[in-house]
């Protein structure tokens, strides 16, 4: 018996508008508690709610992106939902008639290129934060009307990797479209998880269990490792499963049962009848669409295309919106030297932020100086070792390659016989490792290579060294 695990990921991210979906409170739930609330996020009675057009607009490019299908026709419904953490006892959400229908994100795992489909997204509210004290609790309505849209997969995933994976991507394309802080700390994206277990070849799905509670994606990677784990086990020994809800204990690392369908929340949706449907006209979504900016995909097809990188290259500098733009950046700096740049961001600029943790404009190399230093490497003033070590020197305190070159007198040798006179002395002062040479052995030759280049400081330019080298040796 195979068994397969079937996924499907619901996916609620915070969008980034200054204020709430529905009044004009601002968003900054990091604020002290209650200091951003109103009568309409409060919920009081006769207060009413107005649709925030920028929470529609993130939604549509959100859409867009993901190749969705908007809907010029919506509407928003209530959802019963009694918990305090929502005053109004109900939230308002969209049942029927969501903004974008269908689309797709395509991922990569181990190499392996896939589609996973998107069945919905829609824009709903987020309610507030409880916080849990000995004998008590409060609640921040700071958070309450914070919109969200909730995105929702087809059952396309079939492993932890790929759920991973997904969320990876999303994240990338939420960052490109700037409709997200995408600040995982913050809760910005948060994720339910629908998952059964079923045999490989069956054309039915198992009994699936929602699982509730992860705010991280490795949260998210760990509960399905645990509760595949468990399904399957119970599949193999026969043991039935209960169509359930499920919470992700984090700290102990384990799923537990939350609530079973028999006491499944009957939601009572219904149109809102204080918000009109919303009405969005074809040229409304195109010029929302255009103001979007290039895609990843497109993006790395560009840089392979015209700017001639290895598609390695492209792949690696475009996972990362900021790393991408930087590159961009410095390309434009060094005159158009593709390849050199990319080199560059790819070792020493990403070493340097998984160093620091911190984000290329966090960085004191500044796109113009990597740009400069790149061009003083190819118009040979400077040799690759010692721009390395301006490169350090930018790293430590900024500043202009050329003043550094200049200040540090780091400007390469090129002059044949200035290092004439260097190699010959060095082939004075090495008569044994010179018969080495004339003798066969090559690495000789390696060992009097770099005796000049430590006569000289390191400034030789080494392609000189070496053909001045094999002259004089010959
Ligand atoms: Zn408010
Ligand atoms: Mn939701």
């Amino acid at each position: 018996m195979t068994l397969l695990p079937t996924i499907g990921l619901e996916t609620h991210v915070q969008l980034n508008t200054r204020s709430k979906i529905w009044c004009g409170c601002a968003v900054e739930t990091a604020a002290n508690p209650n200091t951003h609330v109103c009568p309409v996020c409060m919920g009081y009675p006769g207060a009413l709610p107005v649709l925030n057009k920028e929470a529609v607009k993130k939604t549509v490019q959100t859409g867009l992106m993901l190749g969705c299908t908007i809907a010029l026709k919506s509407k928003h419904d209530r959802k019963s939902y009694f918990y305090p953490d929502m005053p109004k006892n109900y939230q308002i959400t969209q049942y029927d008639q969501p903004l974008c229908l269908g689309g797709s994100l395509e991922i990569e795992v181990s190499g392996r290129q896939k589609t996973v489909h998107i069945n919905r997204i829609h824009l709903e509210e987020d309610v507030g934060k409880s916080t849990h004290l000995r004998g008590a609790s409060g609640i921040d309505y700071n958070r309450a009307g914070t919109p969200l849209m909730e995105i929702v997969t087809e059952p396309d995933l079939h492993s932890e990797e790929e759920a991973f994976a997904y969320l990876t991507a999303l994240k990338r394309i939420l960052e490109y479209g700037n409709v997200s802080h995408c600040n995982l700390e913050e809760g910005n994206i948060r994720c339910d998880v629908n998952v059964s277990v079923a045999e490989a070849d069956s054309h039915m799905l198992g009994v699936k269990a929602e699982i509730k509670n992860m705010n991280t994606f490795r949260g998210v990677h760990r509960a399905l490792v645990y509760e595949i784990k468990r399904q399957t086990r119970a599949v193999e020994t026969g043991i039935p499963l209960v169509q359930e809800t499920r919470r992700w204990d984090d700290d102990q690392g384990m799923t537990s049962s939350m609530r079973t369908k028999e006491d499944a929340h009957d939601y009572r949706y219904f149109p809102d009848p204080d918000l009109a449907e919303i009405a969005l006209s074809a040229e409304q979504v195109e010029v929302w669409g255009a103001e979007l900016p290039e895609l990843p995909e497109r993006r790395r097809q560009r840089f392979i295309r015209d700017l001639e990188l290895p598609d390695y290259d492209a792949a690696v500098l475009v996972a990362d919106l900021h790393v991408a733009n930087y590159f961009e950046q410095v390309v434009a700096a060094a005159a158009g030297s593709a390849k050199a740049s990319s080199n560059w961001v790819m070792t020493e600029v990403m070493r340097e932020l998984s160093e620091s943790g911190g984000s290329p404009a966090d960085l004191k190399v500044t796109p113009k100086a990597l740009g400069t230093l790149i061009l003083l490497v190819e118009k040979k003033v400077l040799n690759h070792a010692k721009a390395k070590e301006v490169f350090s020197l930018l790293v430590k305190s900024g500043g202009d390659p050329e003043q550094i070159v200049k200040n540090e007198g780091w400007a390469q040798v090129s002059d044949s016989s200035a290092i004439e006179g260097f190699v010959k002395s060095v082939i004075d002062e090495n008569p044994s490792v010179v018969e080495d040479y004339r003798n066969g052995k090559h690495a000789a030759l390696q060992f009097l290579m770099g005796q000049v280049m430590r006569v000289s400081k390191g400034k030789a330019n080494p392609k000189i060294v070496l053909e001045l080298l094999k002259e004089m040796l010959a």
